[in-house]
């Protein structure tokens, strides 16, 4: 780490930094004008960030305000809020405050029926590094049996949960995650709203209809021994379904209000490819 302060590369950057933004951005957030003399990386070089990042991934910091976010990082073994308070909009004095999850979107609960394709759908939108929670996985990651893929035997059905529940707890405290994903069938507001609060998502419903599921259901080839009691649960989904409101419109960028809804039209992927 010491290297890449003392790479020319380093001092180029952070004079370009300081001045761009000469004050302490943490005393200008609170009112106070300090002129600035370090450069601190938003997400530390210890932590997986770029060394180099663009200036906005840089932050203009006095010496008292650097050694408390130092502490206070060190202190929380790195992962502390190191600013208390936020600015007459709500929004956290510490960029490294969980509340940001959420206006970065870096968590996705994707819902649908069987064979909606909300798999091929993570599939097609993670990147390497991102965290997928996804029921069916998890069965057979925990079972040794590739063959569970599209139906769990009632005995591991508590432990799955139990697996999923763990990771969805961990997602809730700060993590240095690009994205993490959540596969769920979801049909009602009431499954949907608390689980995506909690883990500051957005949510994607992928509504593909009854008929179109089934079809895919009887198409698969995986799906062949689940089919009867597959199409059953795209008719109690479909049942039970009640689709998102209408969201509140965005004030701009920086509004934190509001939860995009996604709507998706599945396109057609191989049989193989799609999830329960
Ligand atoms: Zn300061």
């Amino acid at each position: 780490m010491g290297s890449v302060y003392n790479t020319a590369r380093w001092k180029r950057l952070r004079c370009v930094k300081l001045s761009e933004s000469p004050l302490c951005e943490p005393c200008q957030r609170r009112g106070d004008l300090t002129p600035a003399s370090h450069v601190d990386h938003i997400v530390s070089i210890a932590s997986g960030g770029d060394p180099f990042p663009p200036l906005a991934g840089l932050m203009s910091m006095c010496p008292p305000c650097h050694s408390i976010k130092t502490s206070a990082k060190d202190r929380a073994g790195g992962k502390g809020v190191a600013f208390k308070g936020c600015d007459e909009s709500g929004k956290p004095f510490d960029p490294d405050h969980p509340f940001f999850n959420r206006l970065n979107n870096r968590a996705t609960l994707v819902c649908g029926p069987p064979a909606a394709g909300k798999t091929t759908y993570v599939r097609n939108h993670r990147k390497t590094g991102d965290l997928v929670i996804d029921f069916d996985a998890i069965a057979v990651a925990i079972s040794g049996e590739t063959g569970l893929k599209r139906a769990t035997p009632a005995e591991l059905i508590p432990f799955v949960c139990e697996a999923r529940d763990a990771l969805i707890k961990r997602l809730r405290r700060r993590h240095d995650l690009r994205h993490a994903w959540v596969i769920a069938a979801a049909p009602a507001l009431a499954d949907r709203h608390p689980l995506a609060e909690s883990i500051d998502a957005r949510i994607v419903v992928l509504d593909v209809d009854e008929q179109e599921c089934e079809r895919r259901i009887i198409a698969d080839p995986t799906r062949v021994d689940f089919r009867a009691r597959h199409i059953d649960a795209v008719r109690s989904w479909w049942a039970d379904y009640v689709p998102e409101p209408p969201h509140t419109p965005l004030e701009g960028p920086e509004s934190f209000r509001g939860r995009p809804m996604e709507k998706e039209q599945t396109q057609l992927v191989p049989t193989r490819d799609w999830s329960f």
